[in-house]
């Protein structure tokens, strides 16, 4: 699952065992960022997590680049103008910053 690959990068970032606090930018093409704060926070009790969540948005050879929903993949989503494949330009952040 997205999510869990998403909360071992977390972990693997980690330079104590139980920061006291947590400020992650989660992108949304890691994944449905709950899911993610839910097992995140079950692996870290006593942590105060804040996540902010990064829409994602795409670039198209057609010109298009804006906003899409939800994807499957990391690195691709459907342009929704043409319906080709569009490199996602924002989304895919996951960027951990611990105190
Ligand atoms: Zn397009």
């Amino acid at each position: 699952m997205k999510e869990e690959a998403a909360v071992e990068f977390v972990m693997h970032k980690l330079v104590r065992q139980k920061p006291a606090k947590l400020k992650i930018r989660f992108g949304a093409a890691r994944g449905d960022v709950r899911k993610f704060e839910r097992i995140l926070s079950r692996k870290l009790p006593g942590t105060k997590i804040e996540i902010e969540c990064v829409p994602i948005e795409v670039a198209c050879r057609c010109g298009f680049s804006g906003g899409v929903g939800l994807t499957e993949s990391m690195n691709f989503a459907r342009c929704p103008r043409c319906g080709r494949l569009a490199w996602i330009v924002k989304g895919n952040e996951l960027i951990v910053h611990q105190f």
